[in-house]
């Protein structure tokens, strides 16, 4: 998914390395880079443009932390400026009335209204333990009628019956009636769109929404729709209060740039992905990841946030400071580093933020025997004494045979780890300092 440009976007921030803060001229050529990426990623262009002045106003004059240098730190705000647009925490479906809770599904037709409708029943019933109605208000297209049945039966929900010479507002009030008497926790009204923007579409939803007063209004929007996104977006949310949005077919090979708009255009939060055209491929909506999506550098906008987020700025600096004065990179620093692993949640915590042609890559990699792996020689290092951790080479056969009965692993897997600490002891004496990125890139595959 990364594009000519975002290795661009690397390449500065390589270039930039050895200048101690941001400044107006530096942050120029990164800022266009970063606007270019956003674009190429179908963000809207006047959502662009608020958006980079905003990051330039936070980043000017910036002192930058620890090892990262000055466009690092830049990738840094602009991931977590986009990860506040989108909306932090996580924010499920809101539930909190008189029962039944009413769910107005909105958008254009093929956006996934009726997918999703059925995808949410499914998570209403496993995660929240509801009692789930669904109901077909598309009376134009019979066959999204039956479609709405046949979904809402694999989620495990109840279908209310309607047909097309019905009016949807009399469908929606029988709807109503029935999950009243029978006791519904939940009734998900499903919808017609159009094509395009249509005001007799409109018309018709605002009577509904009007007559079902519901807790949510989602408005459901294909991420592939790009630029165009930002119309129908406006067009909804002038119709209609939205609760929340749901942004599907992210399993598409769209940049996901439709996020940002949509958010910034209506305000509502993005409750939840649409991640595939199955009926449990729902994700509740995850704005730090979907960052690292949108500017198609996963790699290096993860690796800045968990930098800065999690590892000992002091400690990593002591640390290159020891390597770059020649003294020795021993056990302890080893050990050091496998735990600051652990503290950044694991190796597949770390994966899935990865762009997906280096998740590929990993593929065949099993992340659980590779986090296994670590606290195993977590565990090894554990059994050794201060001075072996000190001086490796004087672990000869009778101390290994000892770490190892220590650590309850056999013999060749102490050797093992003393193999791979002599390489990264030698990688560390390369880098002189200041690569704990490449090192901790390393480490993670
Ligand atoms: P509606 O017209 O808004 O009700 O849209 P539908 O629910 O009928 O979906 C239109 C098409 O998009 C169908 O072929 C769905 O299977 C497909 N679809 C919906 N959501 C997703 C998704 O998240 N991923 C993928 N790949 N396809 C989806
Ligand atoms: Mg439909």
């Amino acid at each position: 998914m990364a594009s000519a440009l975002s290795d661009k976007l690397s390449r500065l921030v390589k270039e930039m390395r050895g200048q101690a803060r941001i400044t107006d001229a530096n942050v120029q050529d990164m800022l266009r880079e970063v606007r270019m990426a956003l674009l190429e990623a179908d963000v809207a262009l006047p959502v662009v443009r608020d958006f980079v002045a905003r990051v330039k106003d936070k980043a000017l004059g910036q002192e930058v932390i620890g090892s990262l240098n000055p466009g690092q730190a830049l990738v840094g705000i602009v991931h977590r400026e986009l990860v506040t647009t989108m909306g932090e925490g996580i924010s499920d479906i809101n539930l909190a009335t008189q029962p039944p809770a009413i769910i107005l599904m909105a958008g254009l037709q093929g956006a996934g209204k009726t997918t999703t409708t059925a995808k949410l029943a499914k998570h209403l019933i496993e995660k929240r333990k509801k009692k789930v109605l669904t109901v077909s208000g598309d009376v134009y297209r019979p066959a999204a009628i039956e479609q709405l049945k046949t979904v809402t039966k694999q989620a495990g929900a109840e279908w209310f019956p309607s047909s097309p010479d019905q009016k949807p507002l009399d469908i929606a009030n029988a709807a109503v009636d029935y999950a009243r008497k029978q006791y519904f926790d939940v009734l998900l009204v499903d919808t017609a769109g159009r094509l395009a923007i249509d005001e007799a579409m409109m018309k018709e939803i605002r009577e509904l929404h009007a007559a079902l007063k519901p807790v949510e209004t989602l408005f459901v929007v294909d991420a592939m729709q790009g630029q165009d996104a930002v119309n129908t977006a406006k067009a909804f949310k002038d119709a209609l209060p939205l609760t929340g949005i749901v942004l599907t077919k992210l399993d598409g090979d769209s940049r996901g740039g439709a996020a940002l708009s949509v958010r910034q255009i209506t305000g509502a939060p993005i409750k939840f992905a649409g991640v595939s055209e199955k009926i449990d491929g729902l994700e509740v909506f995850d704005a730090e990841r979907h960052a690292g999506r949108i500017l198609g550098m996963g790699d290096i906008v993860a690796l800045v946030e968990q930098v800065t987020a999690n590892v000992d700025v002091a400690a990593a600096q002591k640390l290159a400071a020891k390597v770059k004065s020649g003294e020795g990179f021993d056990l302890n620093d080893f050990l050091d580093q496998i735990r600051q692993m652990k503290q950044m949640g694991g190796l597949s915590a770390l994966m899935d933020k990865m762009p997906s042609q280096v998740q590929a890559k990993a593929g065949a990699v099993d992340m659980d025997k590779a986090e296994k792996d670590i606290r195993r020689k977590e565990g090894i290092i554990c059994s050794m004494t201060l001075q072996e951790r000190r001086k490796p080479e004087i672990i000869k056969a009778t101390r290994k045979r000892r770490i190892a009965a220590g650590a309850g692993v056999q013999v060749q897997e102490v050797n093992r780890l003393l193999n791979e600490f002599e390489q990264m002891q030698g990688m560390m004496k390369k880098m002189k300092g200041g690569g704990l990125m490449k090192l901790m890139k390393r480490m993670g595959g």
